[in-house]
């Protein structure tokens, strides 16, 4: 406390400093304003006025907070008169962005507003020295919302604990959607989660009770145990200890596992259960996105869980668990929904009001206001009317909190998408940009670079100038245009959209290309097909197929084919993802295979073919797939560090932007990395907003802006 009556002047500065050097662990103050003005006789007390609406004014909204330690210490007091109750919260922590209707942020504005605080937490809210200071859901068990269980049972959190005991399935409604729940060291249990959900074999994430459990599961380093602890409380990929203490029906075939800490007060009292690790999976039906009514999880949710917990606090915006990766000791948001979202990016330079919509997978848009960049939480495949449905409601929303009128409005070149086609809808004036292109601004973005970069851009799918199917690209760019100046060499995508839930097809398209008709005689059982039987129907389609790739994604789907770890995908990405986990832990760089570039004017194009016939002849040779999948991420850093000195060459540019779907593996980062830097990189990855597709709005975003900005100057 500051006693201005005593200190004048000197004290006044002191608050304002306090205002700064005192925050709350969760604030973000954007700036301070101070205005002199005379004393005015009769305040006697400090007050917050209520918040005025100020048109074309906006204010940032708070991500949700995971329950702090405070409120956790109250939960677990028998004497303080929150002893056990689910919706205790505080300034320092509880939902924010999921219970925000509108803003200003005040009660009102929230699904809050049908619960009247009782006195004793009115007093609290109206009490600067209180932790609930104008805490805006204060509730307690007098007031607040309640659990509610079906079916029905008098204590509804400890009926919850009974089911999670005895192997059952549980659906709880958690801070930004339903979630499925059962006791993780239950195998039984995580099977039949896994069968009712329809997951095939995608890794589930796992809920801990605490930090020291999750550090006898896993090998944490500090950044993941601050990661895991700090206020967004995300799901972090962490390394299992090995032996491993967890059924490997959690995450077949991985190294890694996503984990969790409880967030909220309803997971903590879960845990006065007697287990340790919950698996924690987002309440969904197969690529839908997750349940957040009440109505709706009894239509949907009742056939995968036995049991549902639910209480009576609405959830208005839907955020699903966020995915966090620690890589060289800092966080790399590869999902970024709860807690991260919608929080904002400061692009260092006014955007003006742009819009752009995304791509299909992973999907997020971004809006630009002033020098914000503001990124919806991430959306799920926008592949069916209920995401695109979540799309339009979240935008509408936070067009309305955030008063944006877009002006334009930029979508990838995918002439398919529903994001195009939807752009294609408004009345607005659209720019498309190129999918690859928008990898790299975002990158660049998210880095505050402005000059032009090499731009690396590796993933399964984006759609080229020329109409084929690019993802192994090498781009010369800034936020106004970019130039193709390397790419994989094109082999035909056999069977298109098949071809990526299926990488024997891709396998058998990159063998045909560096075989030649001798591929036929090649020792290797790939085909659960009939092609596989029938060779010259297979050589008519492979000359036929008119749609071209140069995907690396494809490349590794071919190669984890041929190698035997994956060839039919259960899950998006699965092959390649697999293929990482089979090679040598922590960098062992075997002898890379030299990848000739045809350079007879631009783009170059890397020639895969020896690297196919080398990961051929170990396969057949019985090479173990540890070092199959050793020689093929070599090989691919090596190629990239060919290339990149190659254009520097040319160019002059130092600067690297790596960016794409593929760089969310650790293993090619790695092998990459440190040759790129031997050789005088300097270089720049994304840990703001992911890799992947999730992050292609703000590359779009970045890239309207500057054409919008070119136009008004
Ligand atoms: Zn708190
Ligand atoms: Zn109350
Ligand atoms: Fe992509």
């Amino acid at each position: 406390m500051i006693d201005v009556e005593t200190n004048g002047a000197s004290a006044v500065e002191d608050f304002v400093d306090a205002l700064q050097s005192e925050a709350p662990a969760i604030a973000r103050i954007e700036t301070v304003a101070v205005q002199p003005l005379p004393v005015a006789a009769g305040f006697t007390s400090f007050e917050i006025e209520s918040s005025q609406p100020v048109s074309g004014e906006f204010t940032l909204i708070s991500p949700d907070v995971a329950t702090c330690t405070s409120c956790l210490r109250d939960i677990s007091d028998p004497l303080n008169r929150r002893y056990r109750y689910a919706f205790t919260n505080c300034t320092n922590c509880g939902p924010r962005y999921s219970i925000t209707r509108s803003i200003p942020y005040d009660r009102v504005n929230t699904t809050m507003e049908r619960f009247q605080m009782c006195s004793a937490c009115t007093g609290e809210y109206r009490d600067p020295g209180d932790r609930r200071f104008h805490a805006e859901p204060n509730a307690c068990p007098v007031c607040g919302p309640r659990l509610v269980i079906e079916p029905d049972a008098a204590d509804a959190s400890a009926a919850a604990i009974q089911a999670l005991a005895s192997s059952r399935i549980l659906a709880l409604k958690s801070l930004g959607g339903f979630q499925l729940a059962c006791n993780a060291e239950n195998a039984a249990a995580v099977d039949v989660l896994r069968s009712r959900k329809r997951r095939g074999r995608k890794p589930f994430a796992v809920m801990m009770r605490d930090l020291k459990t999750a550090e006898k599961f896993c090998r944490l380093s500090e950044r993941e145990c601050v990661l895991l602890a700090g206020p967004a409380a995300p799901i972090v990929l962490a390394q299992f200890r090995e032996p491993r203490l967890l059924p490997d029906c959690i995450a077949p075939g991985l190294r890694e596992l996503g984990v969790m800490l409880p967030y909220t007060p309803l997971h903590h009292l879960l845990f006065s259960g007697n287990f340790d690790c919950l698996i924690m999976t987002s309440g969904n039906i197969s690529e839908e996105p997750i349940v957040i009514s009440n109505k709706e999880s009894a239509e949907k949710l009742s056939p995968i869980a036995d049991v549902i917990l639910m209480h009576d606090r609405d959830i208005f915006m839907r955020v699903d668990d966020s995915v966090v990766r620690a890589y060289e000791d800092r966080p790399r948001v590869l999902r970024r929904a709860r807690g991260y979202a919608p929080g904002a990016i400061d692009l260092g330079f006014d955007a003006g009001q742009v819009l752009a919509c995304g791509a299909e997978l992973k999907s997020t848009f971004c809006m630009t206001r002033a020098n914000y960049a503001i990124l919806s939480q991430h959306l799920g495949d926008l592949e069916n009317f209920e995401t695109l449905q979540f799309f339009e409601e979240t935008l509408a929303n936070l067009k309305h909190v955030y008063r944006a009128e877009p002006r334009l409005i930029a979508h990838d070149l995918h002439p398919d998408y529903m994001s195009t086609q939807w752009a294609a809808r408004q009345p607005l004036e659209r720019m498309p940009v190129q999918h690859h292109h928008a990898h790299i601004a975002s990158c660049m973005a998210e880095n505050g670079l402005r000059e032009r970069v090499i731009g690396v851009a590796f993933d399964g799918t984006g759609y080229g100038t020329d109409g084929q199917i690019w993802g192994g690209e090498f781009l010369i760019c800034d936020y106004s245009g970019f130039h193709r100046a390397a790419h994989l060499r094109y082999v035909p995508l056999i069977g298109g959209e098949r071809a990526i839930r299926e990488p024997y097809r891709m396998a058998a398209s990159h063998l045909r290309d560096a075989f030649g008709e001798s591929y036929r005689s090649l020792d290797l059982s790939l085909w659960p097909g009939a092609e596989g039987r029938n060779w010259d129907l297979f050589d008519r389609i492979f000359h036929r197929t008119k749609l071209m790739t140069s995907s690396v994604g494809r490349l590794f789907d071919a190669v984890s084919a041929i190698a035997g770890v994956c060839r039919v995908n259960s899950y998006e990405g699965e092959a390649a993802i697999l293929l990482e986990a089979a090679g040598t832990e922590g960098g062992a760089s075997a002898e890379p295979v030299e990848l000739s570039v045809v350079t007879a004017g631009f783009p170059w194009v890397i020639d895969t073919r020896p690297l196919i016939r080398e990961i051929a002849r170990k396969s057949t040779s019985g090479h173990a797939t540890s070092s199959i999948a050793d020689t093929f991420h070599s090989s691919i850093a090596h190629m990239i560090r060919t290339i990149c000195v190659r254009l520097h060459e040319v160019t002059g540019i130092t600067k690297v932007c790596m960016s794409g779907g593929s760089f969310q593996n650790c293993t090619l980062l790695s092998r990459t990395l440190p040759v790129l830097r031997q050789s005088g990189f300097e270089i720049f990855l994304h840990s703001k907003v992911p890799p992947n597709d999730g992050g292609i709005s703000l590359g779009q975003a970045v890239i309207a802006a500057t054409y919008l900005k070119k136009r008004r100057d």
